[in-house]
């Protein structure tokens, strides 16, 4: 059977598929493959993980997560969860700074693309990593941690410097949050974009660049009944107006634990049409946010046909060199699409060419047709550890320029 991304839209061209039990197996995988590759969760929607040679998933190494009180940190498998390590987290007292929108994905998978979720103060997942190991090229292991000179060039690495088997994270105390739905918010409230925004934890406006919602999740409660001339959800909801809301986490401002609250979508379910979708996203800096939504609304008729819902975030700043939130606090411009490819690229195309003038980055891990440049550093860091190209494949060629 093909294997594909959980989208569908991308069948992966391995040679051979190998589920390695241990680091030495793993090890002497990769010294052996003269083309290799990790696979996380397989959630990207491009070809980013692909390989021509052997794809390797770390589903059945070691799934020990051991989590260092005194530090605030935690050491996890490459290819956990978020849903599995949320919860342990929780247990031992801790959060993490955030989560993405679904926690089915695996750490390792995340991070290399420079996944995020949402908050004016928060960064994106991979500013969590404090230390990885990796086996690079030859099958040494290789450690790198914060504070190492190529340490910020291996975090969002997109699979290719090595395979990464573990990383420890950064964490902070457990916190419980509040996540409201609040509808009608109009065009002109974009005025007010920077407070709404920070009016929470993690504020997401879902729109259609026509109606717009917002997911507010705070830790205070919101006492405001007419908050920027919105209504409150009278029920749950899900992001797509027209989806049941079973398989979200929990709303109407009912206070509950971090990690039930920070994603929109529950572990336990599939998070929206199980796959039937496609996903684009370009991150602009923050300063350039008001401007370049005013632009989408402009060409909200051009992008409605093939748009299921957008959703607009913000990052703080990193300084790891491939992500995309690198020295620049930012604001993600996130369009769920219909499965229709032929259909989605001219759009996509027009709505990259009307972001063009403010600079934005694609995140890694979905479509993107403008390719931004690569980093010389990154460049030179990723022909030093993996000189042969082993780890390469056609995504990592185009942005290395090989
Ligand atoms: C429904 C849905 C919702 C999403 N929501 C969000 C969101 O809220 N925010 C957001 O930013 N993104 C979101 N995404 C995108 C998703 O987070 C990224 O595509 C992420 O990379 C998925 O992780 P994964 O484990 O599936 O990675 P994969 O797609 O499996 O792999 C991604 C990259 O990581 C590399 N990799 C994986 N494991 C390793 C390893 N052990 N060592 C080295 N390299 C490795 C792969 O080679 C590949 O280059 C969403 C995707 C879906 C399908």
């Amino acid at each position: 059977m093909t294997l594909t991304n959980w989208a569908g839209n991308t069948a992966f061209r391995a040679r051979d598929v190998h589920h390695p039990t241990s680091l030495d197996e793993l090890q002497r995988l990769v010294a052996a493959s003269p083309q290799v590759r990790a696979l996380g969760s397989g959630h990207s929607f491009n070809d980013v993980a692909d390989t021509t040679g052997d794809l390797v998933i770390l589903d059945r190494m070691p799934d020990a997560v051991e989590i260092d009180s005194a530090a605030a940190q935690v050491r996890v498998p490459a290819r956990t969860t978020y849903a599995r390590l949320a919860p342990i987290v929780h247990e031992a007292g801790f959060a993490l700074a955030n989560m993405a929108s679904l926690p089915h994905i695996s750490v390792a998978g995340s991070v290399a693309t420079g996944t995020h979720g949402s908050g004016d103060t928060v960064q994106g997942l991979a500013a969590a990593v404090a230390s990885l190991d990796l086996v690079t090229a030859d099958g040494s292991l290789l450690t790198l941690s914060r504070g190492d000179a190529d340490f910020p060039g291996a975090v969002v690495a997109l699979g290719a410097l090595g395979v990464v088997t573990s990383l420890t994270l950064d964490l902070i105390p457990a916190f419980e949050v509040r996540q409201y739905v609040r509808e009608g918010l109009s065009a002109d409230a974009l005025a007010d974009f920077d407070e709404i925004m920070s009016s929470g934890y993690s504020v997401s406006l879902f729109t259609d660049w026509r109606d717009t919602r917002v997911w507010l999740k705070r830790t205070e409660e919101l006492t405001s009944p007419d908050w920027y001339g919105t209504r409150p959800a009278d029920a749950p909801r899900h992001p797509l107006p027209t989806m049941p809301a079973d398989s979200c986490t929990l709303q109407l401002g009912v206070p509950g634990p971090w990690h039930e609250r920070l994603p929109h979508f529950r572990p336990d379910f599939e998070p929206s049409g199980a796959g039937d979708e496609l996903q684009s996203e370009l991150i602009v800096p923050r300063e350039h946010a008001v401007k370049a939504l005013r632009e989408l609304y402009t060409i909200g008729d051009r992008i409605r046909p093939v748009l299921q819902i957008s959703e607009v975030r913000t990052v703080a700043a990193d300084d790891l060199w491939l992500s995309p939130f690198r020295g620049r606090d930012s604001v993600g411009i996130h369009f769920t699409w219909v499965k229709d490819p032929a259909g989605v690229r001219p759009v996509l195309e027009l709505v990259e060419e009307t972001l063009a003038p403010f600079d934005p980055r694609p995140h890694w891990g979905k479509l993107f047709t403008r390719w931004p440049s690569c980093p010389d550093r990154f460049r030179s860091l990723a022909r030093r550890l993996d000189p042969a190209g082993k780890f390469a494949n056609d995504f990592t060629r185009i942005l290395l320029g090989e």
